[in-house]
């Protein structure tokens, strides 16, 4: 199956110029939805990792069925003010202003061995703040791995120092 065609694009969403890949019609087709983990389970076999770290909402999408199905712990990262216990905050800048992702602060242990994952990598803007959330708790990335890359907007130069993994890629 070409997992692309599966992928919708739609243009100028969700501002003019963005040529927006939209997974849900691949999340909907459920052979579709299915090799997709499988593959992302193969890209982590030989790995040897603790957890799996998700950005909020698509990468929960991605990270708990591969937490499930390789027997591992499953921590959402969040924007600010949703998870209920005590939290770390990394803040990030966007073309304008500011945004922040959230942590629980005993959600990963030091020393533990950590993949993150999420649907997409685009400039890699919101991998590593992900990442500076983790190793701020003193765990390790050992890998980072996405549904799709957006490899014109070079998201793999940001995250330079870290194993990179994608299935699709534009
Ligand atoms: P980055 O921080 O790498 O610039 O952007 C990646 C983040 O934005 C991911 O969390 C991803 O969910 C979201 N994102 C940006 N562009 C797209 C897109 O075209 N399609 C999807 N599904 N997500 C996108």
């Amino acid at each position: 199956m070409n997992l692309k065609d599966k992928i919708r694009v739609i243009e100028d969403f969700p501002k003019e110029g963005i040529s927006f890949k939209d997974i849900t019609t691949l999340l909907q087709d459920g052979k579709a939805y299915k090799e997709a983990i499988d593959l992302c389970i193969k890209e982590l076999e030989g790995k040897e990792f603790d957890i799996i770290v998700a950005p909020e909402a698509r990468g929960f999408l991605v990270g708990a069925p591969l937490a499930y199905a390789t027997n591992k712990g499953f921590v959402p990262v969040r924007k600010p003010g949703k998870l209920p216990y005590e939290t770390i905050k990394y803040e990030y800048e966007l073309e304008y202003g500011m945004d922040a992702l959230e942590i629980h602060k005993d959600a990963v242990k030091s020393g533990q061995k950590v993949i993150i994952v999420d649907d997409l990598l685009a400039t890699g803007g919101t991998t590593l703040s992900t990442i500076k959330l983790v190793e701020k708790l003193g765990a390790e990335v050992v890998g980072v791995l996405f549904l799709i890359e957006l490899t014109f907007l070079d998201g793999r130069n940001t995250l330079k120092d870290y194993n990179v993994m994608s299935l699709i890629k534009y």
